[in-house]
């Protein structure tokens, strides 16, 4: 029989996995509690993208090794389901705690293997954090309803189910936020759960893990495997998956969407985004300037709420001047110089996509009014540095404004009047964010009203919902109907049932019928 980390209500504590004592860079997988190495000739490296040295690397997980994981959870779940939600809460008590506690280790690997600095790795854990902290509420969360009485003697509740085997596939950008965006809320709902970290950034996910065994989550709760396409698609088409959390790209994102819900399984899938910032002649010009350097080249533009692309209503334009001084006046540098505002992109790949569009909008007519190419960082010759860049005179057939840039590119565009501005969001596809800058409260309104973004800022430049909303993203930046965490997230890891009971004594001389029964 398998046992259980939580066999009393002590809170286990885990070894430390023997991988980190050798002197192998591959991580291994997490399949039923253990570290298992991952039997697959292939890997690939993950590289910190400051130095280009190969940090680890991160195994193709082999089809038997994936099944073995998915036989882990399913195996799990009946004993999880059946383990009261109180000890479910508790556990998620600990880890917040565990997880604040090694808050400066989770930071270092995440400015290690993804590049942005360790305050705004801090911010990446901090988010996810609160997730952690509002599925401590779980009980609150996943009450049912009930009707008494819905007839003579009868009653009728909901109650909130676990599904079963969850999985999760994630991006590199927040490498600790993600992952508990997701597992967190899942778990303490009762199901368990199969989580794929990004393989460009996994080490994060590898350290929550430990710490939510530690924590005291049984074996197979929560199981890791690591790999890229062939693995993401193994998760599409299982058959003893019930739901799959996807976070990433459109591409990606679509992809997943159409194979899983094609096997029946539910879907939530969150996208890229063009978030805009509108900005009003009316508003605070310091406060709103700030706001626009720190929401678009904040973690290097890899944000998926990074505010991209500014809109300028009227003479709001002669303030794009200042813009370009404030930008400039930022420091590119290694994440873990404590100075530094923004780190390197992801890898090279990124760093040539991220050039190919800039000078596509320069050839085809925007205005490059600050140039971050070709920075050299001394010491890090080799990062993947790109300067805070800002393109002027952008119009919306440009490239540069239709696709995702993802990187320390601001887009500057311009209207006569907010109707107008509100028109070029409007038809942009994607809905992620959208924000105004302005004292007028009409104005704001009439934004919040016409605006077709699922998050929208007034005078706040990136509106991530905490825990208790949810990360409400629309058109071209989501697919699906429930939405991550807060009461959505609650809903898509559970299934509702609807009981009608009824305790009475028969009525003397009740006959039989049989008509559809109505309300008596
Ligand atoms: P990505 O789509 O390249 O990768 C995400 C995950 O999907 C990875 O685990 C990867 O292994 C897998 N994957 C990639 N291509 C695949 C394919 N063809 N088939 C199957 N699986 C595949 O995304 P990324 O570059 O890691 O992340 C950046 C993107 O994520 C940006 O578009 C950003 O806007 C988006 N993002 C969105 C949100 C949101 O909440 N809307 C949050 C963060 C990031």
């Amino acid at each position: 029989p398998r046992i259980f980390a939580l066999a009393s209500s002590e809170f286990s504590t885990v070894a430390e996995p023997s991988w980190k004592h050798g002197t192998s860079l591959r991580i291994p997988n997490l399949i039923g509690g253990s570290f298992v190495d991952s039997q697959s000739s292939e890997s690939i490296d993950v590289i910190n993208p400051a130095t280009q040295e190969v940090v680890s690397q991160v195994p193709l997980t082999t089809d038997k090794e994936f099944k073995s994981a998915v036989s882990a959870a399913k195996e799990a779940f009946p004993y999880w389901r059946g383990t009261p939600i109180t000890t479910r809460q508790r556990i998620m008590f600990k880890l917040q705690d565990l997880i604040r506690k090694n808050m400066d280790k989770l930071a270092m690997n995440i400015t290690t293997e993804q590049g942005k600095t360790l305050k705004d790795a801090q911010g990446d854990v901090f988010r996810g954090l609160e997730v952690v902290e509002h599925a401590c509420g779980m009980a609150t969360l996943q009450m049912g309803e009930y009707v008494s009485n819905v007839s003579n003697g009868i009653d009728t509740y909901s109650i909130r189910e676990p599904l079963g085997v969850c999985a999760g596939i994630c991006p590199f950008n927040f490498p600790a936020m993600i992952p508990l965006w997701m597992f967190p809320v899942a778990v303490t709902c009762g199901n368990t759960f199969v989580l794929k970290p990004s393989e460009k950034d996994p080490g994060a996910s590898m350290i929550l893990a430990e710490l939510a065994m530690e924590a005291g989550l049984p074996s197979g709760v929560l199981n890791i495997v690591h790999g890229t396409n062939d693995t993401v698609n193994a998760i599409c088409d299982d058959e003893d998956i019930r739901a799959v959390s996807f976070v990433g790209s459109n591409t990606a994102g679509m992809h997943i969407y159409a194979r899983a819900s094609a096997k029946g399984k539910r879907v939530q899938s969150n996208m890229g985004a063009k978030n805009h910032g509108i900005v009003l002649p009316d508003a605070n010009p310091d406060a709103t300037l700030n706001a626009l350097v720190a929401a678009g080249f904040g973690a290097a533009g890899q944000r998926c709420m990074a505010l991209s692309t500014v809109v300028f209503v009227g003479d709001s334009k002669s303030w794009e001047e200042k813009l370009v001084e404030r930008a400039k006046s930022l420091k590119v540098n290694v994440g873990t110089d404590p100075d530094a505002d923004l780190g390197p992109v992801i890898s090279k790949q990124a760093k040539e996509r991220v050039y190919r569009l800039v000078q596509s909008g320069v050839e085809s007519g925007a205005k490059l009014v600050l140039d971050g190419r070709n920075i050299v960082v001394p010491g890090y010759e080799q990062g993947n540095f790109i300067g805070p860049t800002i393109l002027s005179d952008v119009t919306p057939d440009m490239e540069c404004y239709k696709e995702e840039i993802f990187g320390p590119v601001l887009i500057c565009m311009q209207a006569d009047s907010l109707d107008e501005a509100i028109n070029i969001v409007n038809r942009n596809k994607y809905g992620n964010g959208a924000a105004i800058f302005t004292t007028s409260g009409a104005a704001a309104r009439k934004f919040q009203t016409e605006i077709e973004a699922g998050q929208v800022g007034i005078n706040v430049p990136i509106p991530v919902p905490l825990p208790f909303f949810s990360f409400t993203g629309s058109k071209a930046s989501f697919a699906g109907d429930l939405n991550f965490y807060g009461k959505a997230g609650v809903q898509f890891y559970t299934q509702i049932k609807t009981v009608t009971q009824q305790w009475k004594d028969p009525p003397i001389g009740a006959g039989l019928s049989l008509a559809m029964p109505t309300s008596q």
